[in-house]
Formats: C-alpha cells, sequence, structure tokens
C-alpha cells in the first residue's frame, strides 16, 4: 500500500484533519471517529453528524474500501492514521 498523503499530513500534524483522501481507508476511518467525536462534543448536531458518517459509510465501496475494515479502525480509541511506513530492509545481515 502507498503512503498516502493525507496520512503523512495528519501524522505531521495531529490538528490537520479537513483534508482526507477517499481512497485511504484509515482518512475514512479518522473522519467517522471525528464525527462520533464531534457528535458527543455537540449533542444539538447528532443528527447532521450521523447524515454526514452514513453518507461516507455508503460511498466506501465505490471507493473499493471494506465497510467492516474502515468501521473497525475507525472504533479504536486513537485517532485513525495510517501508520508510517517501515524502512526499506537492508540485506539482513549485520
Ligand atoms: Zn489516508
Amino acid at each position: 500500500m502507498k503512503e498516502c498523503e493525507q496520512c503523512k499530513n495528519t501524522r505531521d500534524n495531529p490538528n490537520h484533519y479537513n483534508i482526507h483522501s477517499m481512497g485511504c481507508p484509515y482518512c475514512c476511518a479518522r473522519t467517522l471517529w471525528k464525527l462520533r467525536r464531534w457528535a458527543k462534543q455537540y449533542p444539538e448536531r447528532v443528527s447532521a453528524y450521523k447524515a454526514r458518517a452514513e453518507q461516507l459509510i455508503q460511498r466506501l465501496p465505490w471507493y473499493g474500501l471494506d465497510e467492516s475494515y474502515v468501521q473497525k479502525l475507525s472504533k479504536s480509541d486513537a485517532m485513525p492514521v495510517q501508520p508510517e511506513p517501515k524502512p526499506e530492509k537492508s540485506s539482513g545481515k549485520r
């Protein structure tokens, strides 16, 4: 999986969250994660947040993403973000 630019930006700056890549399961999970938090924070807007989450979930198959996987990611305590890619493995010899 190639590195997601928006996840990288979020790792560099956790407050950077307005932009997300729709093809990335972590970005979609991050959006759901935030909508859920906002819904708790602003109960008067719950229905609006729920509608946005529904809309996003409905689009997941269109982006080629597995809903149950994105849902699972979105339920973690920490904000979902693509893990930093591991550096290329060296030859293995020390
Ligand atoms: Zn991403």
